[in-house]
């Protein structure tokens, strides 16, 4: 397999004044490569912004949402994969547990934590983590296996989109970015790659319709991104902007932050713990997490919240079991 790196992009005629328009790139060997369009699949790293600006275009605008994880990862083997007994992704108190099967009898194991919690930093320690999982009564036989290899550390990356058209003015044009390239989330949900081929999938008929109108594919790009890919980043981002101020307000011991009468707040509250009591709301909440509709459209059909709010106001708020943050900080100790 060859791999080539993009250096810089070709530019031509201008089709707007003071709009670099791309036709083709050129490699870091000097190779170029003409193209009708060029399609950014270069992920969240994707150097495009500064190759715009170095044509001579606006950097595109960068909308950031940080909700600052840090994910602590073991992995397992064993003959059996644990069976699961409660949510893959369980956020308890100040800390957040993913349990991933994989195949060939492994799987994985999660904790993460804000970066300002100095005391989970302890659970790079195999005997720390250890500790921790076991104090989660739905979670510890997750530890049942053969652990493979060290505890791998990683600092989430922020919740970002990039502005390729500004005021409906292209940063470019003859360029698109897809995936990655053009917004990517915090991976806890595991939304990236979808979220990447829905956009690959709406834009692939916009670019064979327009490859020879630059302006046209440039404002196709806009309003297909902004009609799914966009709102279903939004709705990923939804849910850091809930579960990141509860996690720093638990860690310094404080309530919960925000008001439970708000809807913003208590509809996906209702929505999420209501799924684990009854198995028609559970199916409409798959529906979601598994990228088929959004939750507003879920919402919006006839009958969905009132059974929502019944079945939630019938049952405690769902909550996975574990220690307090006093407890926790016991067994980090
Ligand atoms: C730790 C982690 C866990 C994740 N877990 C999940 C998950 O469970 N489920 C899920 O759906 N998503 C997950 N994601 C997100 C997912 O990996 C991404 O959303 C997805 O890979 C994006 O695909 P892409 O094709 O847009 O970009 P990428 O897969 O990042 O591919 C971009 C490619 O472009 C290449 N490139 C960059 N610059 C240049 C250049 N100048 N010249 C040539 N090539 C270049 C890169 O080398 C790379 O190969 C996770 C991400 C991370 C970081």
């Amino acid at each position: 397999m060859t791999f080539i790196t993009v250096g810089c992009l070709v530019t031509g005629t201008e089709v707007i004044p003071g709009v670099p328009h791309v036709i083709g790139v050129r490699t870091e060997v000097g190779e170029t490569i003409d193209a009708r369009v060029v399609v950014d699949a270069g992920g969240r790293r994707s150097p495009l912004s500064s190759l715009i600006e170095a044509a001579g275009g606006r950097r595109p605008p960068e909308h950031a949402f940080e909700a600052g994880f840090v994910y602590n990862t073991r992995y397992y083997r064993g003959p059996q994969l644990p069976e699961p007994r409660d949510d893959l992704l369980s956020a308890i108190g100040s800390i957040s547990v993913l349990t991933l099967p994989g195949d060939n009898g492994w799987w994985s194991v999660t904790l993460y934590h804000s970066p300002r919690d100095k005391q989970m930093r302890k659970v790079r320690d195999p005997k720390a983590f250890g500790r921790v999982l076991q104090a989660l009564p739905n979670h510890a036989h997750w530890a049942n296996g053969d652990p493979q290899g060290d505890i791998f550390s990683m600092a989430a990356t922020a919740n970002t989109t990039r502005e390729f058209v500004v005021d409906g003015k292209p940063c470019a044009t003859g360029v698109v970015p897809l995936g990655d390239a053009w917004g990517f989330t915090n991976p806890s949900i595991g939304r990236g790659i979808t979220l990447g081929l829905m956009h690959v999938v709406d834009m692939a008929p916009a670019i064979a319709e327009h490859i020879d109108d630059p302006l046209q594919l440039a404002g196709e790009w806009e309003r297909r991104t902004g009609d799914r890919p966009a709102r279903w980043h939004a709705a990923t981002v939804g849910f850091d902007r809930l579960r990141a101020p509860q996690v720093d307000a638990f860690l310094q011991g404080l309530d919960d932050p925000f008001d439970p009468s708000d809807p913003s707040v208590a509809g996906p509250r209702a929505f999420a713990s209501a799924a684990h009591y009854d198995p028609q709301v559970l199916q409409w909440f798959f529906e979601v997490t598994g990228c088929f509709t959004l939750p507003g459209d879920v919402m919006a059909r006839q009958g969905v919240l009132e059974r929502v709010r019944e079945v939630a106001s019938s049952a405690p708020p769902y909550s996975s079991p574990g220690p307090n943050r006093a407890e926790l900080e016991e067994v980090l100790a």
